[in-house]
């Protein structure tokens, strides 16, 4: 299967199911169209209340929040809920609240003088309109609420749909954001896969999807008839690259770190890890010590994400039994880790040097399963890399700064890290997005201001110019103006 129509899990979407949910955003989406109409342009005073009370809205919901993503996950670590998906948001809101002013103003650009005279130019970051956010079940908050915060300092109305995946939390969202916002401002359109296709449909201002890849190229076919501008954050297999001097223990603490938080659920988690040849076996025990260390019960503790439907679990289990049965070495990080079905806990494990034909080598996995790739020649295994479909992000492990700048060179990908994972997501100032497959376009701070924003050149005439110059007749004036352009 290609990356680039490959889903997580393909589920048939069931017509006519959602017909009041589809009325209602029909609805929604008119009402904020004339909305918007009305009043085009808030200034930052007003867009500074809206980003405030979003983050009140998240920061006082604690409790609730950290139940709804629990119970759609049949286990959740209420710690993380905060981090990520309440203080997530929250620190986006902090940002855009300190550089809101920036952000809005006018971007001065160099005119020409001999033509232009005095006339000044500048670069506008205007508001788009009414704006679609599509949410994946992963970061229901997080995705959900996050990129709202760019949409509204950018000065749009918005239109959130959580993923049929997580019900509780998209009804809580529902909930929530009708007690803070106007539904002619922002509103959350809650229903199953077939009002999920209708919002692809709708003549939106700007359109962003997160999810996989194969529903992204529904996405953008469906945005096209209206000539809607997308921005999709899709998935991939992100790869860890542990150069010669890279197998160390924080190496592995961060990498095994990264690919427990959500269990695997994570767009930008470790996909798959390459390993100098000689160093694998060296890999796996430094991975099993840690686990065996510091997490000996992960799979059993409430740190544990759970799988977040029984078919997903399924998959995992799949994915996993066919490796097994190809021959390939499997690792059990945790001493006597087994699957919990009724939270759909499972242990991590590590398949050691697996046939590139197994699925787990093929599809993104986005489950606690991690492939260790042997490699004998560094850039041999990079050009690899490059030849597949480009990846989310890419994480280079070593102690030689050239030759790690040199991996990141040699491949392309949304973002990077060198010596870590996923901090390229986590910051609320860097912009996040993908590369050919993995998506296109980028929110978080300023980039995700000006991704919402409608970026309007305007030139306002001065003094002093040879603008006449453009139009016919062309006599001697624009010729020796011209013969000067040549010369100079
Ligand atoms: P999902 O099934 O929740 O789908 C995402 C959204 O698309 C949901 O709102 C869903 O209702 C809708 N949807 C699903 N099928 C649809 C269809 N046939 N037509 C129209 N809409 C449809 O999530 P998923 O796709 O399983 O999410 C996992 C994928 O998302 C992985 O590939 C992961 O890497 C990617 N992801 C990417 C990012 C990113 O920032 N780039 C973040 C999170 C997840």
């Amino acid at each position: 299967m290609s990356l680039a129509t490959s889903t997580i899990l393909d589920r048939p979407v069931e017509p006519d199911t959602d017909a009041p949910a589809i009325a209602a955003l029909r609805e929604s989406v008119a009402l904020q169209k004339a909305a918007f109409r009305r009043d085009p342009y808030p200034d930052a005073a007003r867009r500074s209340a809206h980003i405030q009370a979003l983050a009140g809205m998240l920061l006082g919901n604690r409790e609730r929040i950290r139940a709804a993503v629990a119970e759609d996950f049949g286990s959740h670590p209420a710690a993380f809920t905060d981090l990520l998906e309440i203080l997530g948001p929250a620190g986006r809101a902090a940002t855009a609240l300190e550089f809101l002013e920036e952000w809005m103003s006018d971007s001065e650009r160099p005119a020409n003088r001999d033509l232009y005279g005095s006339a000044r130019a500048t670069m506008r970051y205007e508001p788009k309109g009414v704006v679609g956010n599509m949410a994946p079940w992963n970061f229901p908050f997080e995705i959900g609420c996050g990129p709202l915060v760019e949409m509204l300092a950018a000065g749009n109305r918005v239109i959130v749909k959580p993923s049929d995946l997580t019900p509780a939390c998209g009804e809580l969202l529902a909930e929530l954001i009708s007690a803070t916002f106007d539904r002619d401002h922002v509103t959350v359109a809650v229903g199953g896969l077939d009002l999920a296709r209708e919002f692809s449909r709708q003549p939106w201002d700007h359109l962003m999807y997160t999810g996989s890849p194969g529903v992204g190229r529904q996405i953008m076919r469906a945005a096209a008839d209206h000539l809607v501008p997308v921005t999709l954050e899709l998935g991939g297999k992100c790869p860890a690259v542990l150069t010669p001097s890279g197998v160390t223990p924080e190496a592995v603490e961060s990498i095994i770190g990264t690919k427990l938080i959500k269990n695997g659920q994570m767009c930008i988690t470790v996909d798959h890890v390459l390993v100098p040849r000689q160093r694998m076996t060296e890999f796996a025990d430094l991975a099993r010590s840690l686990v065996r260390s510091s997490m000996p019960d992960h799979s059993r503790s409430q740190d544990c994400v759970g799988m977040i439907t029984g078919a997903h679990l399924e998959r995992i289990e799949a994915l996993l039994d066919e490796a097994r049965r190809s021959g390939a070495e499997i690792v059990e990080l945790e001493q006597d880790g087994a699957i919990d079905r009724r939270t759909r806990r499972m242990p991590l494990s590590l398949v050691l040097d697996p046939d590139p034909g197994l699925r787990i080598c093929r599809e993104e996995i986005f489950g606690p399963v991690l492939p260790v790739i042997p490699y004998d020649v560094l850039e041999d295994a990079v050009a690899g890399i490059d030849a597949d479909d480009r990846p989310l992000a890419v994480y280079v492990f070593g102690d030689d700064p050239a030759q790690c700048e040199a991996v990141l060179r040699a491949v392309r990908s949304g973002g990077a890290c060198v010596n870590a994972c996923a901090l390229q997501g986590a910051l609320p100032s860097l912009g996040f997005g993908g590369s050919g497959t993995s998506g296109m376009g980028r929110h978080h701070g300023i980039d995700g201001f000006r991704e919402f924003s409608n970026a309007r050149g305007v030139v306002i005439r001065g003094g002093d110019d040879n603008i006449d110059i453009l139009y016919p007749p062309y006599g001697e004036k624009v010729r020796a103006i011209v013969d000067q352009a040549f010369q100079a």
